[in-house]
């Protein structure tokens, strides 16, 4: 059956119909001018439609913590916030850190069916920063990996680092580096400021992380590779990226949608939620990583969704994980904090949340243009839509949502990825 969505607004530019048959969309044309009979036809009108989102950081958790999330009910909350793909972080137990790990979780993707589920790969064995992976094995397997990231920790000895970058040349691969200096961290539990001594919290400074952003900035320049940053979250990192464009080095950044709203204060209320890694920062540091993302000195969102179970996260700060879901909420915080505000429009989300995150990944099937012969991934939302956000009401398996009662603008309602609804109305098709 094909599927007929009727006057909805392409990118926030221009009401269009869009006729979808089978995977493909196979007509475009301006709003209210397709008549199809056949059709399951969607009115849209007042709706916006963008390229189904792309996530690059995403914690899945299977193999080894099925209690925190597996790979099919975090496919269903990605489709819930309107992904048709998403990136697998290599720290699971065991470490996909070989094609065999790397394999599973694509064919865990594969069958669940909900999004595509690209796995990252290890940059060193079982993450412990001592040995290169088997990086090309992974590269070469059918789940064809071409980003690799320690993400949870930092590759921080630079002579790995500096192979790992001239090692992943040879298949146009990318090193996505958690940028933490472990020295400068020990303990750390929040934002190294005045409140983090007033609140008795050890402090985590920002510049552990700016040290090594311009290390591997500089390294990579050196070996004439590809790096990419996770989750940016100082204004100084910002500065360093800004001149590293300048010059032309080869390195992208992500910018999770927690620290584009989020600021060091929550942490007053030692409620286990708020604590991240990197943990959230200042109001200025928020400032200058919107600024930074609408003018693409960090070049996408991201959102190093990281499930735990409830009793990881309700018990006293300093024992308590760090990490926060965010698959749910994601475009709505975007929306919120850069559309309401003017900072950018639904076309700069588009480009933000799907288009340079498919480039990044190197993904031909995702973040393309709205058009004939395309495969039919998007992402429909409501922009006039004001929701409260239930943390409980999630089809994550753990509900450690920072937004929860917070109030936010704009919501997915449909999401269809290869031609057919993952989320129709609000309503995941399982
Ligand atoms: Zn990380």
């Amino acid at each position: 059956m094909s599927i007929l969505l009727k006057n909805g607004s392409l990118k926030g530019e221009k009401n269009v119909d869009i006729l979808i048959e089978k995977d493909l969309i196979v007509k475009v044309a301006p709003g209210n001018s397709i008549k199809d009979d056949k059709a399951e036809v969607f009115d849209l009108t007042g709706l916006i439609v963008l390229p189904g989102l792309v996530d690059l950081h995403t914690h899945l958790r299977e193999p080894g913590r099925e209690d925190a999330e597996t790979v099919a009910t975090g496919s269903a909350a990605a489709a819930r916030g309107g992904f048709t793909a998403v990136h697998a972080m290599a720290n699971t137990l065991p470490v996909a850190d070989t094609a065999g790990v790397v394999e599973q979780v694509w064919n865990l993707g594969r069958k669940v069916g909900l999004v595509d589920v690209y796995p990252v790969g290890a940059v060193t064995v079982g993450l412990k920063g001592e040995n290169l992976a088997e990086l090309s094995a992974m590269a070469e397997s059918t789940a064809r990996v071409r980003i690799f990231s320690d993400d949870g920790f930092c590759v921080s000895d630079s002579i790995l680092m500096r192979r790992a970058l001239e090692y992943v040349k040879a298949f146009d691969g990318v090193i996505a580096q958690h940028a933490q200096d472990p020295r400068l961290t020990q303990n750390a539990q929040m934002n190294e400021s005045e409140l983090s001594g007033k609140l008795g919290l050890t402090g985590w400074p920002a510049v552990a992380e700016e040290a090594i952003v311009a290390r591997d900035v500089l390294l990579t320049e050196h070996v004439k590779s590809k790096l990419h940053i996770c989750h940016a979250s100082t204004a100084g990192t910002v500065e360093i990226l800004r001149w590293a464009k300048e010059k032309k080095v080869n390195v992208t950044a992500e910018v999770t949608p927690h620290h584009l709203f989020l600021s060091e204060v929550h942490c007053q209320s030692y409620d286990a939620k708020f604590k991240v890694n990197p943990p959230l920062r200042t109001d200025k540091d928020i400032q200058e990583l919107r600024k930074a993302l609408a003018q693409g000195v960090i070049d996408v969102v991201a959102t190093d969704h990281a499930p735990h179970p409830t009793e990881d996260k309700e018990g006293e700060w300093s024992s308590s994980s760090f990490g926060m879901t965010g698959l749910e909420t994601a475009l709505s915080v975007v929306a919120t904090a850069m559309v309401e505000t003017k900072l950018m429009s639904w076309s700069d989300v588009a480009r933000v949340m799907s288009e340079k995150p498919a480039e990044i990944g190197q993904l031909s099937d995702h973040g393309r243009p709205i058009a004939e012969n395309e495969l039919a991934n998007l992402c429909i939302v409501d922009p006039k839509a004001s929701w409260k956000v239930d943390a409980h009401d999630t089809h994550s398996l753990s509900s450690n949502n920072p937004f929860h009662d917070m109030t936010l603008k704009s919501k997915v309602v449909h999401t269809i990825f290869r031609g057919k609804f993952t989320m129709k109305s609000g309503q995941v098709q399982k």
